[in-house]
């Protein structure tokens, strides 16, 4: 983390976990367990059904809310998608766009995450951007080629101006939902990466300022140490966002001196 130049972010991804009554009840017991002191931002991406219950239960908090997808159109015939504005209506301040589970099971591609991005960028949302590679490709020895392609594809149009709005969530396949996690040194040694490929595209300062994630079986045991790295400025989080002891106990790792 690097607080002096961009914001430590711990976000929870609930993919397909929780109803409306289950959000609600989580609300009341995360906000209870929440630290007086504000040095890391806080968002909770939620199932588009739990909404309204999320931004109704974390009103007046420093917990922001957060969609995990969104459709790249407007609006109009394309039954069952949700539009960037319809999330706007309900106050929600994040999107996740491209997570590997969607480019896995749901088709998304380079392309689409790069609209998506446009999308959520355009209708005043901070899209969390999911790059990583599969086991395979680490193993072939093509991470860094297939991170910068990701990251470039997502941002290209993208100016300057609205990069502030942007973060990067590096999420290797290998190390979501597996308990496997990416040491430090190796998540660190991309998340650096990333960097280099922002300033690459839009110089050192708007670099230095982008928040940039480690996502990949975090949890309450490892999460000091990913964060202890200058380049890994807060964390993705699954499984382990599910409890909210569990997700406060990463906050507080995000807390430390
Ligand atoms: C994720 O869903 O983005 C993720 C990193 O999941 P987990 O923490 O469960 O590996």
């Amino acid at each position: 983390m690097n607080r002096r130049y961009r914001k430590t972010i711990i976000a929870g991804n609930w993919k397909m976990n929780k109803t409306p009554s289950e959000t609600k009840a989580f609300a009341e017991e995360f906000k209870a367990l929440l630290p007086k002191t504000k040095w890391c931002d806080v968002v909770l991406c939620v199932p588009f059904v739990d909404l309204p219950a999320a931004v109704r239960g974390f009103k007046d908090s420093r917990v922001s809310v957060g969609a995990e997808n969104l459709y790249f159109e407007k609006s109009g015939a394309f039954t069952g998608e949700v539009s960037a504005d319809m999330l706007v209506d309900l106050d929600v301040k994040y999107v996740i766009i491209g997570h590997s589970e969607r480019r896995q099971y749901f088709g998304e591609t380079d392309v689409t995450v790069n609209k998506k991005v446009h999308t959520a960028l355009e209708a005043g949302l901070s899209p969390i951007i999911c790059v990583g590679e599969s086991l395979e490709q680490r193993e072939m020895g093509v991470t860094m080629e297939l991170i910068a392609l990701q990251v470039k594809s997502a941002l290209a149009g993208v100016p300057a101006e609205q990069m502030r709005r942007c973060v990067i969530a590096y999420e290797p396949i290998w190390a979501i939902g597996t308990g496997k996690t990416a040491t430090g040194d190796q998540a660190a040694e991309v998340c650096s990466f990333i960097r280099a490929t922002i300033r690459s595209l839009y110089g050192a300062r708007i670099a230095r300022g982008v928040t940039i994630q480690y996502g990949g079986s975090m949890n309450p045991k490892n999460a000091a140490e990913l964060l202890s790295h200058e380049d890994i400025d807060g964390g993705l989080i699954g499984g382990a966002s599910l409890k909210p002891d569990q997700l406060m106990e990463i906050v507080h790792a995000a807390n430390q001196d």
